[in-house]
């Protein structure tokens, strides 16, 4: 089946995200986002961590009328549609199953092409996502009330990052850094070879009697916290790639500790254990940025991906940008975590490419970058 490539003459991009525990749609026209909608999948809290099994079920049940409700936002119909976009991986198998088989049927129902987005490139090309005026209203609207609003400086689309530029990507399955010389070529320069940088967070959560996902928490009490109370070990790794694990179970040790000398000592110090731990995290991460950017001679430095929404995190990379005169770039709150307008967005630059998948594609649980 050959098809239909250029059905209109602008370009509408149908874009889908299931690869965890977030159902989401975005629609793109040309480059610009004309809706991006998410279903956050709340059951996982009361097992502190993502049940795959439940993930599933859930996207099954949200993903249609997820994709209706971006479609009448973005005022199109499924007929207007260029192509459809699609997490192939990394993430969990059962959950990209659910987008990338819904995905396959718009392909073949419409007769438009199937595009298959790696899920880190996507983060990455987050910074690329621009916002018609109604999604960006939506959008302020919506962070204004959250305690998070230091994104909200300048409009999204006032500046992307210049090629090549770093961009050091922290999630909850993911922590690298990354080389990317254009739109769809990234060159992997460090990662983590154990645990992610998001897990730390979790993992340290769950041990402080905190609810699942813990990182906005942790962030949330860091605030009002003494950073430099307490000290906690960084691996020395050769090659600038990053080990969390240690970190982690040193965590878990300190707690027990100080907890079998005072049973408060949680309550009592809640605020500097977060804010200490997480400048802890923060000043390791930037360490290794510090000396690929010294390396490669790039002063381009982005951010991405779930931990990329840490205030802590987007207050120290710009303070470290403005000592080595780099350019950073740190995307808006609600393109950090999960989000299809990155797919859709990464779906358009292959399009471009006419890098098209066919309808025997697979999800790749591990998925190189
Ligand atoms: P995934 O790893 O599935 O791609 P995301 O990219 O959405 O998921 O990242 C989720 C991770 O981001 C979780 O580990 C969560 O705790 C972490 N996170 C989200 N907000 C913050 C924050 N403000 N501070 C620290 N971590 C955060
Ligand atoms: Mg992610």
């Amino acid at each position: 089946m050959t098809p239909n490539v250029y059905n209109t003459e602008d370009i509408y991009i149908l874009g889908i995200e299931s690869s965890c525990d977030d159902t989401s749609c975005a629609i793109l026209k040309n480059n610009i986002l004309l809706a991006n909608v998410t279903a956050n999948q709340s059951i996982h809290e009361q097992y502190g961590g993502v049940i795959p099994e439940l993930a599933s079920r859930d996207h099954q049940k949200n993903i249609v009328p997820v994709v209706d409700t971006a479609l009448k936002k973005a005022n199109i119909s499924l007929s207007q549609l260029s192509a459809v976009a699609v997490t192939r991986g990394p993430g969990l198998s059962g959950s990209l199953l659910v987008g990338l088989s819904f995905a396959k049927s718009i392909s073949l129902a419409l007769d438009i092409p199937l595009i298959e987005v790696n899920h880190m490139q996507g983060h990455i090309l987050a910074h690329f996502i621009n916002e018609n005026e109604v999604v960006s209203c939506l959008n302020e609207e919506k962070t204004s009330n959250s305690s998070q609003t230091t994104s909200l400086k300048k409009p999204n689309s006032a500046i992307k990052p210049s090629f090549p530029f770093l961009c050091l990507t922290v999630s909850g399955g993911h922590t690298q850094i990354v080389k990317i010389t254009d739109h769809l070529t990234f060159d992997l320069l460090a990662e983590t070879e154990d645990d992610a940088v998001g897990e730390a967070f979790d993992k340290a959560a769950k041990i402080l009697g905190l609810p699942y996902p813990g990182g906005p928490l942790i962030d949330r009490y860091a605030k009002t916290g003494d950073p430099t109370k307490y000290k906690f070990p960084t691996p020395h790794l050769k090659n600038n790639n990053y080990s969390f694990s240690g970190v982690k179970t040193a965590f878990l040790y300190f707690i027990q500790e100080q907890t079998a000398l005072n049973s408060n000592f949680i309550e009592e110090n809640l605020n500097d254990i977060c804010a200490s731990y997480q400048a802890h995290l923060i000043s390791y991460l930037l360490k290794n940025v510090l000396a690929i950017s010294k390396e490669t001679g790039i002063k381009q430095i982005a951010i991405a991906g779930g931990v990329s929404a840490n205030s802590g995190l987007r207050k120290e990379i710009e303070l470290l940008g403005k000592k080595h005169q780099w350019q950073t770039y740190i995307p808006k709150f609600e393109y950090c975590t999960d989000n299809a307008a990155m797919i859709a967005v990464t779906g358009y630059y292959k399009f471009l490419k006419k890098e098209f998948c066919g309808l025997d594609a697979t999800p790749l649980a591990r998925y190189e970058i």
